[in-house]
């Protein structure tokens, strides 16, 4: 069923095997062209071209943007209580990694008059995206506000496709999820409109200063389109999971992984990487058998077969490091001997699920890690959502008299080299040089 590549005759380097491994064949620049035309309907056409667009990608149009107060209580009052314990099993737990997030402000002495200080400001008011298309994803809600909730952003929006079969409101889940957390804004808007609206506002619906959390490549290409005007947390588009595995891994638990996460869309990617043909034969086999026995079976099938997903022989468990560094998955499993060892040595992955008993399912519920991690190969260069995508460092920069007149000489000096004297006199007319 995967895709076979063979790298056992040895690795090239990195760039180019970045090349040859496993990669959407529609990718994030290709959908930036598709959801322009929205983002623009948008911008010029604010709520009601948004409420049009989601009749169109949705089948369904909202009657308002904003989800009315009694959707939100009658959904939680209605919400099955095992979903409930469950719901509030996963907030526990996030709550508790997020809240060792909170960063502290800190002064540093830089000189006997002279100080900065790093503030951490929260940014004031936040979109925050829970899918809505193919699945409903009420553990977005708490993956996206728990973090924000922490760092103190003190305006939170929740954006979610409105359902057809739940005339035009998200799903109740969601808006479930939304109230037990506390959140009173709900909007009825997903897709690449969604984040337009989010970003431009219309009247009373307010513009955010940055919309974070999951989305499908539409979502992913709206958010990297409207960067800078406002801001966002890593792309966290098309799920993907890579898992390393030797001899000592269960094809059980590892087909039922890769499985897991074909399950989110046909275009997720799910990559085994492997030193053992033992164990990409039992995976196979095993994949033949629990995807066919799996509800979503035709996606799944879509997902695992597409030239996103594969497997990539290696010769040993450090060229497998080596792969999955150049491919920074969004979720990595390490299912190998010396699982800890081997997942200390990875650089490059948004999140490391290690040994047998760390499957990526427990980080998409109840592990109390955030589930919002970053897609494409952005691992490279960015984390998954935490609080600290909340917050700003702002540098407050505090001198006496004395210690400028200390270090007015060397300002002077660089100004100068930088051939911008007006920097210099700023200094030197202070001390009536
Ligand atoms: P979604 O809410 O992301 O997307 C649904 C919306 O896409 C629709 O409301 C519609 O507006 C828009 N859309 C659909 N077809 C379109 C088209 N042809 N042109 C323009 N817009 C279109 O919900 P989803 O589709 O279920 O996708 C959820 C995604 O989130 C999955 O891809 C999943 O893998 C991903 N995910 C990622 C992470 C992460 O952290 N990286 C976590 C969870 C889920």
């Amino acid at each position: 069923m995967l895709r076979r590549l063979d790298l056992r005759s040895g690795l090239p380097r990195t760039a180019e095997l970045r090349g040859l491994l496993p990669r959407a064949a529609v990718d994030v620049d290709a959908a930036v062209e598709q959801v322009r035309p929205i983002v623009e309907a948008v911008r010029t056409g604010g709520a009601a071209a948004a409420l049009d667009l989601c009749e169109k990608f949705d089948k369904v149009r909202p009657e308002q943007v904003r989800v009315p107060a009694q959707a939100l209580a009658d959904a939680l009052a209605a919400l099955d209580p095992a979903v409930r314990e469950a719901l509030e099993i996963s907030i526990e737990r996030a709550r508790k990694v997020h809240a060792d997030q909170v960063r502290r402000d800190v002064t540093t002495s830089v000189v006997p008059g002279g100080t900065v200080t790093e503030r951490y400001l929260p940014v004031r008011r936040v979109g925050l995206y829970a899918p809505g298309g193919l699945a409903v994803y009420p553990s977005s809600v708490v993956m996206n506000v728990v973090p924000a909730q922490a760092a103190g952003v003190e305006s939170l929006v929740l954006l979610s496709p409105p359902q057809a079969e739940h005339g035009g409101l998200p799903h109740p889940t969601v808006l479930a999820a939304a109230a037990l957390l506390g959140v009173d804004e709900v909007w009825a808007v997903g897709g690449a409109q969604g984040v337009a609206l989010a970003a431009y506002g219309d009247g009373d619906v307010e513009p955010v200063d940055m919309v974070t959390g999951p989305g499908n490549i539409y979502v992913t290409a709206a958010k990297r389109l409207l960067r800078g005007l406002i801001g966002i947390d890593a792309e966290a588009g098309t799920t993907e999971i890579a898992v390393l595995a030797d001899d000592t891994a269960d094809p059980v638990h590892v087909a039922a992984d890769l499985i897991s996460q074909a399950e989110h869309d046909p275009n997720a990617a799910s990559v085994l990487v492997t030193d053992s043909e033992e164990l990409l034969a039992a995976v196979e086999a095993e994949l033949e058998r629990q995807v066919a026995a799996t509800k979503h079976h035709e996606r799944i099938k879509i997902a695992l077969t597409g030239p996103q997903s594969g497997v990539v022989l290696v010769e040993d468990i450090d060229d497998g490091v080596r792969v999955v560094d150049a491919y920074a998955a969004e979720h990595l499993e390490i299912q190998t001997r010396d699982a800890r060892d081997v997942a200390h040595r990875v650089r490059n992955a948004g999140a490391i699920f290690v040994g047998p008993w760390s499957p990526v399912s427990l980080g998409d519920y109840c592990a109390g890690s955030n589930h919002v991690l970053p897609t494409g190969g952005c691992a490279r260069h960015s984390g998954g959502l935490s609080v600290q995508t909340f917050l700003r460092g702002v540098h407050v920069v505090e001198y006496t008299e004395e210690a400028l007149r200390d270090v007015a000489d060397a300002v002077v000096t660089l100004a100068t080299a930088e051939d911008l004297p007006a920097h210099g006199q700023a200094i030197t007319a202070r001390f009536g040089r």
